[in-house]
Formats: structure tokens, sequence, C-alpha cells
């Protein structure tokens, strides 16, 4: 797909979902969150669901967690514009709670063509809720934050959601030192530099979890 056809399918996705009903979610948001970036981004930062300023103004990542995004994307020379930027749901879960399970198998086919038209060499997860959907796994992000997962021909790396860090600031160096991570893999253009020893097969890491592993990650 040619970068303008990306740009103009992912238009027209977002102009076909934006006024989504298929859940409960649809009655209490105020703006639907799309996600926000380039069609061309070499890398998505994926994280769980609008919160309250993100339901707002209609933003992914607005707000202190988005400003810290901004920070750590700018200490590895992006901008945010350069970047895709979405979530798992696109609808605020009320009162900031978790989303539910089925809100998620709703709303997960919509982030999986956000994927598809992207195409993105590398997509790193932020918290639990995006890993666990994206690598097919039971596993929580304290097991899996800064490994280096390749499926198919695209990498996945989870960090820490930036929310979770302005709470805990021992976590902050950690996801400065994962940003680190995430810049040398862009700059290898998604292939896995050699120089890092933590790449993990899928298969023997997530073992004895979900069992549609593979069907799922064959969407994208
Ligand atoms: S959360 Fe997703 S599935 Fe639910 S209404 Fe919003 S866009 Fe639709």
């Amino acid at each position: 797909m040619g970068d303008y056809d990306k740009r103009e399918k992912l238009k027209e996705f977002y102009l076909k979902i934006r006024g989504c009903q298929e859940c409960e979610l649809s009655r209490s948001r105020t703006k639907f969150v799309f996600g926000s970036g380039s069609a061309y981004a070499p890398v998505m930062f994926v994280g769980e669901a609008p919160g309250k300023n993100e339901d707002l103004q209609g933003l992914p990542f607005v707000g202190q967690a988005g400003k810290l995004l901004d920070e750590l994307l700018d200490s590895i020379g992006f901008d945010r514009s350069e970047v895709f930027i979405a979530n798992v749901l696109k609808c605020r879960p009320p009162g900031n709670r978790d989303p539910r399970i089925e809100e998620i198998n709703t709303c997960k086919s919509y982030l999986l063509e956000q994927i598809k038209i992207i195409d993105p060499k590398i997509i790193c997860t932020l918290g639990k809720i995006s890993t666990q959907l994206l690598l097919n796994t039971d596993k929580g992000i304290n097991t899996l934050r800064g490994k280096v997962f390749k499926v198919d021909s695209r990498i996945i790396m989870p960090i820490n959601h930036p929310a979770a860090v302005l709470y805990t600031p021992s976590r902050m160096e950690i996801l400065k030192q994962d940003f680190q991570k995430i810049k040398r893999l862009i700059d290898s253009d998604g292939e896995v530099p050699a120089c890092e020893e933590d790449i993990l097969n899928l298969e023997s890491e997530t073992t004895g979890d979900k069992q549609n592993k593979g069907e799922q990650l064959g969407l994208f």
C-alpha cells in the first residue's frame, strides 16, 4: 500500500467507525478517540482506553500522561505527529474503570485494522491491556516489559504505561531506558539488532496462554 493510500484509507476508516455504537461505552462517552499521528508511522504506541481529558478532547494521551509521552518521544528525537498513538478502546470507560473483556472483544477489530493500514515496523504496547491483547497472553506487564517480540515481520515491545509511571517515580528511569531501546529498534528499521540479547520466542514465552494465539496475530 502506498503512502497516499495509507492516509486515505485511515481517514476512510475513521469516518466509517467514528459513530460506533457497538458497546455501551458509546452512551457515556463525550468524544470518540480514534488515535492520532502519521499514517506512515514506523512505530505505533498502543494504550488502554481514553481517560477523562482524552474523552473531552477526542485525542489520545493528553494531560499529564500525554505530556510525559511527548517528553519521552522528544528524548529519542520524535514528535508525536511522526508516530501513531491509539488505544485498545476508542471510548472512555466511566470513571476510568478497567475495560471489560466484552468491550475489548468488541472494539479490538478497530485497533487491528489500524495496525493493518499503518503497517508499522514496531508496536509499543503501553501497559497490561494492550500487551495482553497484542501478544495474546495472560502474562503480566511486569514479566513482559522491556522484552522484544518478533511476530511475523513486526516487532512488539511492551513498556509501562506512562500514567502508571506518573504515580511510581521509581519506574521513570526504566521507562526512559525502554525508550532508548525503542530508538535502537527504530534505527535498525525494524530489524532486531544483533546486540539485543532478549529477543524472545513468543511461542515459548506464552505457552499455556490463550489458545487462539496464531489466529489472532495472523490478522496483522
Ligand atoms: S468502545 Fe469501541 S466498540 Fe465500544 S462504542 Fe466505542 S468504538 Fe464502539
